[in-house]
């Protein structure tokens, strides 16, 4: 099926089909805001977006859809260099800008074209192939450049319908979040979202927690800092009780997050795992049950398997760590410009290799470690996942934020520390804490107490930033 079918054939004239914070437009009235832009765009292989959490966006990047142009987001707070580098990188040829803000894009060198919520257009545009591109999304640059995934409506279109299948995700829901509008969770399934299944969505600008719990949606989706802020507004937290389904992703979601949201909210929220260039590829489900600590069960369609570092298979025993590996149709196309990145991310038969660390339960259930790179810890003999040190850690009533990485130690290889943002905690006693919770060898030998972790703009915390100086 094409991917906006649902919006190419609807008839719906509700006048707030499509929230953008203070503004709204009914399917219909979007169909037509899209084609005036899909006007513009006729020949444009590739457009770049400022992708302002607007009404603006959404309009511009339904009118590229439209066109069957490639959309490129830019975050729009992106500073020069990495705007630059998305820019040049992709290729894209003309920018997409809030009618009023041309000015402002001219030194691009690009063709600017505005997005004007007064302009519409009764243009039927032909379907884009499915094989084309729909986004080119960068990655978010936690492990290193953010690399360009060029992404194909198929796979748009697959993965949307599978978490369709596990959320039960229906027309008559009203999706709620503030996700910026640039990476796989904000834009794909966050708009693109609703936009393919019909139901109708309410992005309120900024996730804050009251906001959240005014817009009385049927489902919310929030990354697990949201989660942890909303968990500690218990009033914000109790309006999600009428709310269908909760779902956290782009990060694991702390045990003592999910724990609080169900007492407070009545629901188990719904964890999720995927990528940029992957996109949704396992995932709890609405008519299931929902595990603290796992990410659920591959999506319809996809295969996942571990593997050792030989690249042999390992058993989904629950207790094997391997690098977690998937194939199946919501696979990207491949890297923009990057051969080298693209060699090494698929497996001989094909297979992508995701770089993070899972163990699978017999029953199917994933547990993600973390990544590869920087969470799976080899000290003294042992493999530590980082994601359980500091789950332990956050248990402490002082502890509020937790980081845990491998650093180098003479004996051991690797020590397990800690970055902790606290109040009036010492790091003896957490060592202490985290000894008494878990196995011995899992403790931290050291402590670094810390203002702030770095993070992204999705909330992730960014750990080759912590152990660079
Ligand atoms: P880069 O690839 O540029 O280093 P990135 O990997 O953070 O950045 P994304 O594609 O946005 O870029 O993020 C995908 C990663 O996010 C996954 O590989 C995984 O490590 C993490 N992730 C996503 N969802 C979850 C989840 N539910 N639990 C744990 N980790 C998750
Ligand atoms: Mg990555």
């Amino acid at each position: 099926m094409p991917l906006l079918s649902w919006l190419a054939g609807g008839t719906d004239e509700r006048p707030d089909a499509i929230r953008v914070d203070d503004r709204a437009v009914s399917w219909v009235e979007l169909r037509r805001l899209a084609a005036a832009v899909a006007d513009e765009l006729r020949g444009v292989d590739r457009v770049a977006i400022e992708a302002t959490a607007t009404l603006e966006t959404v309009v511009g990047v339904v009118g590229a859809l439209t066109a069957g142009a490639a959309v490129v987001p830019v975050p729009p707070d992106a500073g020069p260099m990495e705007r630059d580098h998305i820019l040049r990188d992709s290729r894209a040829t003309a920018l997409l800008v809030p009618a009023g803000a041309e000015r402002t894009a001219e030194d691009t060198g690009r063709a600017v074209v505005p997005v004007d919520l007064g302009r519409r257009s009764d243009t039927v545009h032909p379907e884009p192939d499915p094989a084309s591109t729909a986004v080119i999304l960068y990655t978010s640059g936690t492990t290193g450049a953010p690399k360009g995934a060029v992404i194909s409506r198929r796979a748009v279109a697959a993965c949307l319908d599978g978490l369709a299948d596990a959320w039960a995700w229906t027309p008559d829901d009203l999706l709620v979040h503030g996700l910026p509008l640039f990476h796989v969770h904000g834009l794909v399934l966050g708009v693109l979202g609703p936009l393919r299944l019909g139901g109708r969505l309410h992005h309120v600008g900024r996730p804050r927690p009251e906001r959240y719990a005014a817009a009385k949606g049927s489902m919310y989706f929030g990354v697990p800092t949201v989660w942890s802020r909303i968990a500690a507004d218990p009033d914000a937290a109790r309006a999600l009780r009428p709310a269908r389904l909760l779902v956290s992703g782009s990060a694991a979601l702390p045990a003592a997050v999910f724990a609080d949201l169900a007492t407070l909210t009545g629901h188990r929220p719904v964890e999720r795992y995927g990528m940029t260039e992957t996109l949704i590829t396992v995932s709890a489900r609405a008519d299931g049950p929902r595990r603290p600590g796992t990410v659920g069960l591959p999506l319809p369609g996809v295969r996942t398997r571990l593997v050792d570092e030989n690249g042999a298979t390992l058993p989904a025993d629950g207790a094997a760590m391997g690098e977690l590996q998937v194939d199946g149709p919501t696979l990207f196309d491949g890297y923009l410009n990057r051969p080298d990145a693209d060699a090494a991310s698929r497996t001989p038969d094909g297979w992508f290799r995701t770089g993070d660390v899972a163990t699978v339960d017999p029953d199917g259930w994933h547990r993600i470690v973390g990544r590869a790179s920087t969470d799976l810890i080899k000290s003294g003999g042992y493999r530590i996942g980082a994601g359980e040190v500091e789950d332990a850690l956050l248990a402490h009533p002082g502890v509020r934020e937790a980081a845990v990485v491998g650093t180098p130690h003479p004996d051991l290889g690797q020590q397990v520390t800690a970055y902790v943002v606290g109040d009036g905690v010492d790091g003896a006693e957490l060592i202490d804490f985290v000894a008494r919770h878990l196995s011995a060898h899992k403790r931290p030998r050291e402590v670094r107490l810390v203002d702030a972790l770095p993070r992204n703009a999705l909330g992730k915390v960014q750990k080759t930033r912590l152990t660079a100086d």
